[in-house]
């Protein structure tokens, strides 16, 4: 295969797009009559701190502090408002509606399907193989059919199945297909294993997203990022809304990733209570299955799983009902709560035991 070229990849008018100007790209400070905000400011809780302001649109301290914490530079990250709002504009950027389609490998996450559909993008769905590893020909096959996917998205760790995707697997379907790799790396933190952030110096067509919602806990903020080639991550660049990242989510992310040792800790106990309730489910008779994990949650099998999930939200408890996906049939996601959540969890599940016979 030749060597990957994005421009080829794009769909053609992203090449000569000419992007929104800013008024904050050229001046942030000084008498600001350039951008139609209002100067009275705001009521006296938030006032003081410019949220009358439009925030940073390059994001430049968010993106550095991301670099550094990930061991890549500056223009290769791209802050987005959530992973969401990264797939999505990665679909914008190579997929044509109506034309061009893109690769999933299920089971996975659930909005690639839904970016997609969104997009009027077609979706060829490839199967996991054993382990629900991925199938690196299978892929490949699919890319030389006729229609190549644009875009192939791969889940490591694998939202709902928990498991890793092996590193070099990824690498090798990098070389082996002219399409982006897209992994989608939410879990990475809870995982034994390296981030593939720094392979994509190397790799023109890997780009690693990654989010704050879930070892950083900021679910609520909407922060997401791309990692990738600085020519795929200034085409991001190029198309995002102008103030994609509000001032106020930028502040709470640069505060929360200035402690990583605080989120450390965090997804150290929450692997140590995923091990414990994984053993304690793994007693249960009414559950077949408990998957390893190296995410935040647990994916277990059992008779009756939707049943079941109705049971627990009787009691107060919810947990995902999986059981409808390809490959997933009496599967439930359960995902590790604090000590005390995931014993009242047990409990349930205990006590459900002793009344069926
Ligand atoms: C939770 C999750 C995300 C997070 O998305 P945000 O929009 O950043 O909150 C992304 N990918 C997967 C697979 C997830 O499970």
């Amino acid at each position: 295969m030749s060597a990957f070229d994005i421009d080829r990849v794009l769909r053609p008018h992203m090449l000569d797009l000419e992007p929104y100007r800013s008024a904050r790209h050229d001046f942030s400070d000084g008498v600001l009559l350039d951008a139609n905000e209002n100067p009275y400011g705001l009521a006296p809780a938030w006032a003081g701190n410019s949220l009358n302001r439009y925030p940073d649109p390059v994001q430049n301290e968010l993106c550095s502090r991301l670099a550094d914490l990930n061991g890549v530079e500056r223009d290769s990250v791209f802050v987005s408002a959530s992973s969401d709002e990264a797939i999505d504009l990665l679909l914008r950027l190579f997929c044509s509606p109506g034309r061009d389609a893109v690769a999933i490998c299920e089971p996975t996450y659930g909005m690639y399907r839904v970016a997609a559909a969104v997009h009027d993008v077609r979706v060829l769905a490839v199967p996991l193989a054993d382990g629900f590893q991925l199938d690196v020909a299978a892929v490949a096959d699919r890319c030389a059919g006729d229609i190549p996917p644009k875009l192939i998205f791969c889940c490591s760790p694998n939202n709902p199945t928990g498991n890793l995707l092996d590193g070099g697997e990824i690498v090798r379907l990098c070389s082996a297909v002219d399409a982006v790799v897209v992994v989608d790396e939410a879990y990475i933190e809870f995982a034994d294993a390296e981030s593939l952030a720094r392979r994509v110096r190397g790799i023109p067509n890997l780009v690693v997203i990654r989010t704050l919602s879930k070892a950083w806990a900021l679910a609520g903020v909407r922060i997401g990022y791309a990692i990738a080639s600085p020519r795929l991550i200034g085409y991001l660049r190029k198309i995002k809304p102008p103030y994609n990242v509000g001032s106020l989510a930028a502040a709470v992310a640069l505060e929360t990733l200035a402690d990583p040792g605080r989120m450390r800790r965090v997804i150290d106990e929450v692997a140590a209570e995923r091990e414990r309730v994984a053993g304690l489910l793994r007693g249960l008779r009414s559950i077949e299955t408990v998957y390893p994990s190296n995410a935040n949650f647990l994916l277990i099998k059992c008779a009756g799983a939707t049943e079941l999930q109705r049971r627990l939200a009787a009691t107060g408890i919810i947990v995902r009902d999986r059981s409808m996906e390809p490959g997933l049939s009496g599967c439930l996601r359960i995902t590790i709560g604090t000590p005390r959540e995931n014993d009242l969890l047990i409990s349930a599940l205990t006590a459900m035991e002793g009344m069926t016979p």
